[in-house]
């Protein structure tokens, strides 16, 4: 597993690979923001760790920056900053989780194992998130075993909340991913979340699509 460290702070920084490397991974450290977002985007990385106050260029603009480039590399953000604010933020922005400073090595290791867990059951043919099964390939969508009927718009905006389990997505990241050059019009995503919601959710007891408030949805299965 080949993780990159983008972390200024040279005794934080060398305490984190030195603990990482002892835990069987393979990781490259890069000491500020511009080194840490071309490394990011130009080579393949299982996982991300990515400070938020960096020289060069900022935590924040890396990720959107990657973002962007369609680079899909779970990203475990680190910040000194641990205000719920902050938190939304950057999972909104597309970090996939987000570690206060100062952190306890067992809690490190524990995200980063789970992010991979969780890319991985995602790059897969097959997402599973509780009993909803899609299937990327054949495009067949069940939940508790019955096959559901979706359109090509509403399958693509299930898939994309579904491969970012547990991200919230915006309304406008939503709008890119599922519309991307059409021109869409601003209560287009609530009115597919809604339909959706009446195939995937209304059925059943256990809700998996959640709106957050303020900022979009997301798709998870504790809820
Ligand atoms: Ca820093």
């Amino acid at each position: 597993m080949n993780i990159l460290l983008v972390e200024d702070e040279r005794p934080l920084a060398l305490t984190v690979l030195k603990i990482l490397r002892q835990a069987g991974f393979t990781v490259t450290w890069a000491d500020d923001g511009e080194k840490g977002y071309e490394a990011g985007k130009n080579s393949p990385w299982d996982l991300v760790i990515l400070d938020v106050l960096l020289p060069k260029k900022s935590g924040w603009d890396i990720l959107t920056g990657l973002r962007s480039a369609k680079v899909n590399t779970p990203i475990l953000m680190l910040t000194a900053m641990d205000e719920v604010g902050d938190k939304v933020k950057g999972l909104d922005m597309g970090a996939d989780d987000y570690l206060p400073k100062p952190f306890e090595t067992p809690e490190l290791i524990a995200r980063i194992n789970a992010l991979l867990r969780r890319d991985k059951a995602h790059k897969g043919q097959i997402i599973q998130i509780a009993d909803l099964v899609i299937d990327r390939k054949s495009h067949l969508v069940t939940r508790g075993g019955k096959e559901i009927s979706l359109t090509r718009r509403e399958y693509d905006l299930l898939e994309a909340l579904a491969i970012n389990e547990g991200r919230v997505l915006s309304r406008e990241t939503i709008q890119e991913r599922v519309w991307s050059d059409d021109e869409a019009f601003s209560n287009t995503v609530e009115v597919f979340v809604s339909t959706l919601r009446k195939k995937i959710d209304a059925p059943f007891d256990k809700k998996l699509i959640q709106t957050v408030v303020g900022f979009g949805y997301t798709v998870r299965a504790g809820a």
